[in-house]
């Protein structure tokens, strides 16, 4: 995969991919940069440009992408055509409620197990997945080849945890906790926080007079 494609480029491939997926699930044969674009909420320059950045070569002049090759060529540059394997560091509410979630498979992540440091959780299987102990997240890495980690430990633990799961020789951790983490640069973390994005609705929801107005 080309690693120096801006972080927004790969947002909106994500984007394309997904609009992808639905016109092939329709049966739509081809679709042009303006069709690709209004669905994915970009312009149809954007979507030529990022396809063309992405390097991707299957669009004919006239009648657009062919959507089939397209949606190949671009899950081949995301990395999606491969197996990941994935692990959950805390299983709490959280983890529990992402370890219920059915859809990985589809998107060739396997979910494969979840780590805990609460003696309660650790030896059951929850929500489908043995839970090991923390002190295992290097052994049962290398012994079940995990390569990303989903983390949900509270705020206090999550530096810690990372610290445990870099060691480990994980290279990817999707961080649901609202706290930055430290990482090498050979490791990638993408942050998910629903708090930030309520945060930014009240922003852009409350009256224009109030937006500049101290808080009182
Ligand atoms: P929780 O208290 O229910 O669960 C935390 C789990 O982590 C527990 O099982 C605990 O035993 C375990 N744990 C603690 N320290 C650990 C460590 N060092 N290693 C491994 N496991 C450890 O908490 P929760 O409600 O599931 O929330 C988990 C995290 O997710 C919190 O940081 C919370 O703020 C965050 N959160 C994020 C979002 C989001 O949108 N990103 C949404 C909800 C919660």
């Amino acid at each position: 995969m080309n690693k120096d494609l801006p972080s927004v480029t790969v947002s909106r491939l994500v984007g394309y991919l997904r609009v992808l997926t639905d016109l092939e699930g329709e049966g739509v044969v081809y679709a042009t940069s303006e069709r690709l674009g209004g669905a994915a909420q970009v312009s149809a320059h954007q979507v030529r440009k990022d396809l063309l950045l992405a390097r991707v070569t299957s669009g004919t002049r006239g009648r657009g992408y062919t959507v089939a090759i397209l949606r190949r060529e671009l899950s081949g540059t995301l990395g999606l055509t491969r197996r990941w394997r994935v692990a959950i560091v805390g299983m709490g509410r959280l983890g529990q409620a992402i370890a219920d979630y059915p859809h990985y498979k589809g998107f060739n992540f396997e979910l494969v197990c979840a780590f805990d440091r609460d003696p309660h959780k650790v030896g059951k299987v929850i929500g489908g997945l043995p839970v090991h102990p923390l002190e295992q997240l290097t052994s049962r890495t290398t012994e079940l080849a995990l390569d990303i980690a989903f983390l949900t430990v509270p705020v206090s633990s999550a530096q810690a945890a990372t610290d445990l799961i870099v060691a480990a020789g994980i290279r990817g951790v999707l961080n649901f906790v609202p706290t930055a983490i430290s990482v090498p640069e050979n490791v990638r973390v993408e942050p998910v926080d629903f708090l930030a994005g309520l945060k930014r609705l009240a922003f852009y929801l409350q009256p224009h007079d109030e937006q500049l107005a101290p808080a009182s």
